[in-house]
């Protein structure tokens, strides 16, 4: 994600600190050493919080690539939606969970070892035994919060689980939406009223990722209704093997691709993406064969896919064009562009 740092690797995740989390030690430096072991804490619940959202997910087979900590909590970038509510249920509870499970076993060690008195004293650092405390009513904090039923909140999934048998995934999406709507709104006038500079800019957070979501499967209901076939240009050209890649460059600057499949004895062999003959221009020049610089393993679209499918998978294959077949044969190709361009007519039409 963009402005985060990445700090270290855990069962294959990495975990990234966004740089809005450094706002945290503003608070450290004014507070000493104590803040410090307070936010570190923050830091160490978020992150295990974060990972069992990730190893549950796993369970269902959905990748995880990194977590990215904010100061009110963290995001573990899944590869894709879960398909079933059952599953976005279970992966949506998993962080709150362990927070509540933390709560629940050390609530007799905390008791018996900080004394009542402490723990039940209201949140302050002005004793360790105290700060100790805050550290454990963190995760209360971290799970109410957290399980508040909008998005962008794990409750906000929770609550579209829930719909979504009965109101369609869109729908569901709309009403958990407009909740965290409803939430941001109520921070922001406590943050103004109570002048909370921190309430004020969660607010901002949650109102603007509360919309990030909506659009987001707005976008995936509009791409699942329009097939490849459905927007594949009429025309398309295709190189050989032995060509060079001058005679690539003069196709891209006459025509409008920028990505050629390679065919040999009409049978698709290779592909060439915009990329490609970018970085072979800079490093082999531009008398190089194009049997040299192709790709031979790349994914590729059926013209019966729909847009939805090819944009998951340009995604997981981290690539923005691909040859698309009917049967054995190429009929044409499918760019990210191509997906961008529908999404953007489509949506403004309505
Ligand atoms: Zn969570």
């Amino acid at each position: 994600m963009r402005g985060s740092i990445r700090l270290f690797k855990i069962f294959g995740i990495s975990i990234n600190v966004h740089i809005t989390f450094f706002l945290l030690l503003v608070l450290v430096l004014s507070g000493g050493v104590r803040w410090l072991f307070l936010v570190g804490a923050v830091f160490f619940f978020v992150t295990l919080h974060e990972i069992c959202h990730s190893l549950a997910a796993r369970r269902f087979g959905i990748k995880v690539r990194e977590i990215t900590l904010f100061p009110i909590g963290g995001i573990a970038s899944i590869a894709k939606v879960p398909e079933k509510p059952a599953q976005e249920l279970f992966i949506s509870l998993a962080g709150p969970a362990f927070n509540i499970l933390v709560i629940l076993v050390f609530f007799f060690p905390a008791k018996i070892i900080l004394g009542p008195e402490v723990l039940f004293h209201p949140l302050s650092t002005d004793s360790w035994p105290l700060t100790v405390a805050y550290v454990y009513w963190i995760n209360l904090v971290l799970a109410v919060f957290n399980l508040l039923p909008a998005f962008p909140m794990d409750g906000g999934r929770v609550l579209r689980a829930l719909l979504a048998t009965r109101l369609g995934y869109q729908k569901a999406t709309k009403i958990a939406v407009a909740l965290g709507h409803v939430f941001a709104l109520v921070f922001a006038y406590i943050g103004i009223v109570r002048f909370n500079v921190i309430l004020i800019v969660i607010s901002v957070f949650i109102y603007m990722a509360a919309s990030n979501e909506e659009l987001q499967v707005d976008i995936k209901e509009t791409l699942k209704k329009f097939k490849v076939c459905d927007i594949l240009p009429r025309d398309f050209l295709t190189v050989t093997p032995d060509v060079s890649l001058s005679k690539v460059l003069e196709l891209v600057f006459h025509s409008h691709q920028e990505d050629f499949p390679v065919l040999e004895d009409g049978e698709l062999i290779g592909f060439i993406s915009r990329q490609d003959i970018m970085k072979a221009v800079h490093r082999h020049g531009t008398a190089v064969k194009v049997s040299e610089i192709m790709r031979r393993k790349f994914p590729v679209a059926k013209d019966t896919d729909s847009l939805m499918k090819v944009h998951n998978l340009m995604r997981d294959s981290s690539t923005r064009a691909m040859p698309v077949m009917k049967g054995p044969r190429v009929v044409g190709v499918v760019t990210l562009e191509d997906i961008s361009r529908v999404y953007a007519m489509v949506s403004h039409a309505a």
